[in-house]
């Protein structure tokens, strides 16, 4: 995951280290590669171009220039933004102070999101809770069957209704179901299309009206790049969206979308899909992220 892109920034910052005393020429220079390697990695141009303009104001300070590590404050200044970029700490899923909480999964086709949402309800019932998977993609009657494989692997319910063709309705007594029936958690699977469009878009925003969930979850794929992170700002501009898990993360993915998605939409990445596994979904933590990239 993001190996060049990590590769790149070590090797900046070697060089850094490698000088003793810096001047601000050398810390702009550094900056140039920072800002290449970020737009090789396919980082949105305004958020790189934002992104080193907050490192260099921070780093040609005389507090930098006149310590005695210099190459190290600046690395962490580096780090810190880099931290920042990820999603800083406003990272956690949120849970109904109800005790009854649902998730809404939205996403574009192929996305992962009926995996994800078995990978959600595996990672929830690890935690000692009791989820409820909700069949509502009902376009598809194989994405039904999907969801329903998935949740008897992970060992958990699933609400599907095959002859049912409104999905606000069975959202809304998958919901009932699930509130009737003890479980703390709904976990709703929504259709997915291969590009967004006023359809889609209405049915979500129905659905959202409809069971108002605690929190509305997009899966983008990382893989898809700036693609990525134009979806997101579609979702969140017409149906609005908490958090967004990133699947594919596993892959060779240069890192672009992760790197620009909080920037650009304004929310989180929550989770992060590392492969096609059910136990294969991770809290996402942008320090450990960050790290993991500089190494
Ligand atoms: P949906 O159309 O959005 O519901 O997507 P699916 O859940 O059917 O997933 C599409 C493909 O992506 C499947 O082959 C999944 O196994 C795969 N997939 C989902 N998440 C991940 C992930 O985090 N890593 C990898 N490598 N593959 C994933």
């Amino acid at each position: 995951m993001f190996s060049s892109l990590s590769e790149k920034l070590q090797d900046v910052f070697k060089k850094l280290r490698g000088k003793g005393k810096l001047t601000e020429k050398d810390i702009k220079d550094a900056m140039k590669e920072v800002k290449l390697a970020l737009l090789e990695a396919d980082v949105n141009y305004k958020v790189v171009k934002d992104f080193i303009n907050t490192v260099t104001q921070k780093a040609v300070g005389e507090e930098v220039l006149e310590s005695l590590t210099p190459a190290q404050q600046v690395i962490k200044i580096v780090y810190d933004e880099m931290v920042n970029l990820l999603g800083g700490n406003d990272t956690k899923l949120t849970f109904s102070p109800s005790g009854f909480s649902i998730y809404m999964m939205v996403g574009l086709q192929g996305s992962g999101k009926t995996t994800t949402a078995g990978k959600l309800a595996a990672l929830l019932k690890k935690q000692g809770k009791k989820p409820l998977l909700i069949a509502c993609d009902i376009y598809r009657p194989a994405a039904i069957k999907q969801l329903e494989v998935v949740a008897e692997k992970v060992g958990v319910s699933c609400y599907a209704d095959y002859d049912k063709k409104d999905a606000v309705k069975i959202a809304v007594e998958g919901v009932n179901f699930a509130k009737s029936n003890r479980f703390d958690i709904a976990i709703v699977d929504t259709a997915g299309r291969l590009h967004i469009n006023e359809e889609l878009m209405n049915e979500l925003v129905a659905i959202k009206s409809a069971i108002k969930p605690t929190e509305i979850l997009l899966v983008l794929d990382a893989m898809t790049g700036q693609d990525a992170v134009n979806v997101a700002e579609a979702f969140n501009n017409q149906l609005g969206i908490d958090g967004i898990i990133m699947t594919k993360l596993d892959g060779d993915t240069r890192g672009g979308a992760a790197l620009s998605v909080k920037a650009i939409t304004g929310k989180p990445i929550k989770f992060a899909g590392m492969g096609e596994k059910m136990e294969d979904l991770e809290v996402f933590y942008p320090d450990r992220m960050a790290s993991r990239i500089l190494g």
